[in-house]
């Protein structure tokens, strides 16, 4: 019996079912409070769901009414809703009808876009994208394709970063520098520096996962305002240097994770600059916001001058810019370095475009070899909202973050201990850590909203003055879904306040 594929009339028809399905799913998912759907998480415990499926997959083919009920009954009471507009946790993975098209056309075509001449097209649209969006956020030139840069999309900010690091390496080889390398970072950077450092075997080991200054990861203290101390950094690195180790790259935060907070590219660039360490920033979280004029300063400093010195920077459309994960941004203004440690070229790759240096083979600008069409989700959203459009959504989900500003400080039982940036806000009961971790679980167990938490550094070890001492734990509630509304943000903040009362 030879294979049975279904008939472009059958997958016609399935497929309109299917997109049915989920703009259905959208429409009950924005449904909140006593008339939700699902609670926002925590709907199934350990292996629950994996109860639900056979041990075994089946012998024979299943109709396929079967399997689309069982997203019904296996998958929806299964899931934290991200799309839900009371989902405030995290980050927003926000998403949006033109990047779920752009997905399923991509996974339709089905090309392999590793080389140039796998599919030309899956190049040169990628390249004039990404030059795109290069302007639109105020890079400058060398980041360009059109000078000694340009960018590439990665899967996730942690496979940018660790090709960053690879390529940083590979230039200070060439420069002739030896020693054990280092990569610096605050102690608010994210934990996919370290972990990129674990890989390209820079750190010696896992060691240094939680934080613990191992191998070859300094992890630099913070000011009051969680930022990198440049000076600390400066020292730091002319410390290792004196020790005969090889400083090879710093990151620079613009957004940390936990409470985007913003470090000071220029004065990094500085200091990265005058000692030829490769200068990374990690715009995972706040990048997306760059598209308006008024928040770049977040990337190039009062001066407008802080891009100058930078050697590589990524940011994430897939969190906050109505892109579906997965979809990271990464530009270089070394395009050679990135490449020359990237390239490794097998006889059945060769071809005469490749050969002629005529075009631009992805594959060395990455991990893997093979690569989607990743570009078209973010073609389809840059031109279907325009980038008029995704501004008004930045800003609004800065306007509804300062909203919830207004609304934690009227209340005398709360305070916001750290400056609150575009949608994010973190905020703690002042009667303590233990009033405030038991007020998130509370609030999550109940299922109408979901918050996420972090811990601000005390003491010596991250720096920040110790100026949160005793009570270092807030909530954070991040605002940026793409259905979240005031109304939602409204009803989050009397679900906290109520709780909160228990
Ligand atoms: C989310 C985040 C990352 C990692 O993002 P992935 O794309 O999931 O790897 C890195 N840095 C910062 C600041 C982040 O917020």
């Amino acid at each position: 019996m030879c294979t049975q594929h279904w008939t472009p009339e059958e997958f016609r028809r399935r497929g309109h079912a299917m997109v049915d399905l989920v703009a259905d799913y959208w429409a009950r998912v924005q449904q909140t409070g006593a008339g939700a759907a699902w609670p926002v998480s925590g709907g199934r415990g350990p292996g629950e769901t994996a109860a639900l499926l056979p041990e075994r997959a089946p012998e024979h083919a299943e109709p396929w009414e079967a399997v689309v009920a069982d997203i019904e009954r296996v998958i929806l009471p299964g899931l934290t809703h991200w799309q839900s507009p009371a989902f405030f946790g995290y980050f927003p993975a926000n998403i949006s009808p033109p990047a779920v098209l752009g997905e399923l056309l991509s996974a339709g075509l089905g090309v392999q876009g590793m080389l140039w001449a796998t599919s030309p097209a899956c190049t040169e649209v990628e390249t004039r994208v990404l030059d795109w969006m290069a302007h639109a956020i105020g890079l400058p030139e060398r980041f360009l394709s059109s000078g000694p840069g340009g960018g590439v999309i990665q899967g996730t900010a942690s496979e940018a970063v660790l090709v960053a690091l690879v390529a940083a390496r590979h230039r200070a080889r060439l420069r002739g520098m030896s020693g054990a390398p280092v990569v610096y970072a605050s102690s608010q950077a994210h934990s996919s520096i370290v972990k990129a450092a674990v890989i390209a075997g820079v750190a010696d080991d896992v060691r240094a996962r939680g934080g613990l200054v191992g191998g070859g990861v300094r992890l630099i203290p913070v000011d009051a305002d969680l930022r990198m101390d440049p000076a600390a950094l400066a020292r730091a690195i002319d410390d290792d240097r004196a020790g005969g180790r090889l400083p090879l790259l710093a990151c620079a935060t613009v957004g940390t994770t936990g409470t985007m907070a913003i470090d000071d590219v220029e004065a990094a660039g500085r200091v990265c600059a005058e000692r030829s360490v490769w200068l990374h920033v990690d715009a995972a979280m706040a990048g997306s916001a760059c598209i308006c004029p008024e928040h770049r300063v977040l990337l190039t400093g009062p001066g407008g001058t802080g891009l100058e010195r930078v050697d590589s920077l990524c940011f994430n459309p897939h969190k906050g810019l109505l892109t579906n994960f997965d979809c990271s941004l990464l530009w270089t203004a070394d395009r050679a370095s990135l490449t020359g440690a990237l390239s490794i070229t097998p006889e059945y790759l060769r071809n005469a475009a490749t050969e002629a240096g005529a075009v631009w083979d992805y594959r060395d600008w990455q991990i893997p070899l093979g690569r989607r069409f990743r570009a078209l989700k973010l073609w389809f959203v840059l031109r279907a909202y325009g980038l008029e459009g995704l501004r008004a959504h930045v800003r609004e989900h800065d306007r509804l973050g300062g909203v919830l500003e207004g609304l934690v400080r009227a209340d005398a039982r709360f305070e916001v201990p750290v400056r609150r940036r575009l949608g994010l806000v973190c905020f703690r009961l002042r009667a303590g850590r233990s009033a405030t971790e038991g007020l998130l679980q509370r609030v999550n167990a109940r299922g109408r909203v979901f918050l996420s938490h972090t811990v601000l550094p005390s003491g010596e070890a991250g720096g920040g003055g110790g100026a949160w001492g005793e009570n270092p734990y807030v909530i954070r509630m991040a605002i940026g879904g793409t259905f979240t509304r005031e109304e939602h943000v409204r009803e989050a903040w009397a679900e906290i306040a109520s709780q909160a009362e228990a």
